[in-house]
C-alpha cells in the first residue's frame, strides 16, 4: 500500500535529510558530553555552539540569547511562569499577563496556572479570521501588565498575527513581549530582537522532535527563572545535559530553513493554490476559514458544511494524512478553542479540516489530495 500523502505539517514536519545527516555521527560514532572538559566533550560542545549560531541566525539574534529546551512547550512554560516568578522575586508589582485567546495550550495553561500565585490573566479576542483584535489589546494592556504573549502564527488555522502592533502596544505600557514562534520558524522571516522572549520548536521546521529553544533577549529587563534545577547548563535557565544529536539536527534544519525561506514559502503557496483549484473544479462546497492574505503560505483551514471532519479524516487516512479543527480531550470531542474564539459554532468547528503543504510535497500530491477529499465529501 502506498504511503499516505502527508499534509499535517502543523502537527509535525518530516525530518530534512540534511538534519538527519547532521545528527548521525552524534548518535554513535562520536561520543561526548558537551559539558565534559576532554577533547570528545569539546568536539560535542563545538557542534552545539555551531547549531546555536545557526538557530540564532534564523531569528536574527546573538547565539548567547538562544537557550536550548526540549521544545516549544517547555520554552512557553519557562517564558511565562519563569518570568512571572522572576517578577515576584524582584518585587515587580505588575500582576497581569495578557495572552491571545488562540494561543497554544502550553501558553494558555502556563498562564492560567499563575492565577493561584496572584496573577490576573486577560485573554484578548481575535476576529473572524483568527487575527488578534488590536483595539481590544490596546485597551487591556496597561501599567499592571507584566507580559504580553502572542503567537506569530496559529497552529490550527495558520493565521499570522500583527506582531509589530503587539510590540508597539506592549512597549508603550512598559510590558515584556513573548512570542510563541513555533509555527513561524522557517515559514516567515522573523526578527526576534523585537521581542524579549520567543519560543522555538525544531520539529515544525524539518528538524528532529524533542528539541527547541527559548530566545531570551540580552536587553530584557526581567530574565525568567528556571523551572528545573540542576547543573546550571544553558545559563541556568534550562539545566540538564544538552542533547548534542538533537541540537545538531535542529541547527542543520535552521540553516537550511534560512537559505530556503523564500523558496519554501513560494512552493507552499503554489501547492495550496493547486489544491484549491483542483477541489473547486470538482464542485465541492467548502469555505476557507482564513483568507489567503491572513494565513501563512501552505496552510489551509477548510470547512465542509454537512460533513464531519473526523469521519473525513478516517475515510481518507490510508491516502492522505490530515488533521481536524477540533481537539479530542479525554475521549470527548470538544470544539477547538481557536475556532470558537473566531466565532464558529461547535458544529462548524467539527466540520473543519486543517492541511499544510510543505517543502517535501509535490503538485501531484496537492492535486491528488483534492481528488481524494472531493470524492469523500461528495459521497
Ligand atoms: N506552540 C505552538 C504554536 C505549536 O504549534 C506547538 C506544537 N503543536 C507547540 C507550541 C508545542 O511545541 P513542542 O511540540 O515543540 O513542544
Amino acid at each position: 500500500m502506498p504511503t499516505p500523502i502527508y499534509l499535517d505539517g502543523h502537527s509535525t514536519t518530516p525530518l530534512a535529510p540534511e538534519a538527519l545527516e547532521a545528527m548521525s555521527p552524534w548518535w554513535h560514532a562520536q561520543v561526548g558530553n558537551p559539558h565534559s572538559p576532554h577533547l570528545a566533550g569539546m568536539l560535542a560542545s563545538q557542534a552545539v555552539e555551531r547549531a546555536r549560531s545557526d538557530v540564532a541566525s534564523l531569528i536574527g539574534c546573538d547565539p548567547q540569547e538562544v537557550v536550548f529546551t526540549s521544545g516549544a512547550t517547555e520554552a512557553n512554560n519557562i517564558a511565562i511562569r519563569g518570568t512571572a516568578f522572576s517578577a515576584v522575586e524582584r518585587s515587580i508589582e505588575r500582576r497581569e499577563i495578557v495572552v491571545s485567546a488562540i494561543e497554544h495550550k502550553s501558553v494558555l495553561s502556563s498562564a492560567s496556572s499563575l492565577r493561584t500565585a496572584g496573577f490576573r490573566i486577560i485573554e484578548a479576542p481575535v476576529d473572524e479570521n483568527g487575527v488578534i483584535d488590536i483595539s481590544v489589546l490596546e485597551r487591556v494592556v496597561g501599567e499592571q501588565t507584566l507580559l504580553v504573549s502572542v503567537m506569530a502564527v496559529n497552529n490550527e488555522v495558520g493565521s499570522v498575527q500583527p506582531l509589530a502592533e503587539v510590540v508597539r502596544i506592549a512597549r508603550a505600557a512598559g510590558a515584556l513581549v513573548h512570542v510563541d514562534a513555533a509555527q513561524a520558524l522557517g515559514k516567515l522571516p522573523l526578527d526576534c530582537t523585537e521581542f524579549d522572549l520567543a519560543s522555538l520548536s525544531s520539529h515544525k521546521m524539518y528538524g528532529p522532535m524533542g528539541i527547541g529553544g527559548l530566545f531570551v533577549s540580552s536587553a530584557a529587563p526581567v530574565r525568567p527563572l528556571p523551572m528545573l534545577f540542576g547543573g546550571g547548563q544553558e545559563t541556568g535557565i534550562r539545566p540538564g545535559t544538552v542533547p548534542t544529536p538533537l541540537v545538531a539536527g535542529f541547527g542543520a534544519a535552521a540553516k537550511l530553513s534560512r537559505t530556503r525561506l523564500g523558496a519554501d514559502a513560494a512552493h507552499s503557496r503554489a501547492l495550496s493554490a493547486v489544491f484549491l483549484e483542483e477541489i473547486r473544479s470538482r464542485q465541492v462546497q467548502f469555505f476557507e476559514n482564513v483568507p489567503e492574505k491572513e494565513r501563512v503560505p501552505g496552510s489551509l483551514s477548510l470547512r465542509f458544511p454537512g460533513n464531519d471532519a473526523m469521519s473525513i479524516i478516517g475515510r481518507a487516512s490510508d491516502r492522505i494524512a490530515i488533521s481536524e479543527g477540533s481537539a479530542c480531550t479525554s475521549g470527548q470531542i470538544t470544539a477547538s478553542h481557536v475556532l470558537t474564539a473566531m466565532g464558529y459554532t461547535q458544529r462548524e468547528a467539527s466540520e473543519t479540516l486543517r492541511l499544510y503543504f510543505g517543502r517535501y510535497n509535490s503538485p501531484t500530491e496537492a492535486a491528488e489530495a483534492a481528488i481524494v477529499l472531493s470524492e469523500i465529501v461528495r459521497r
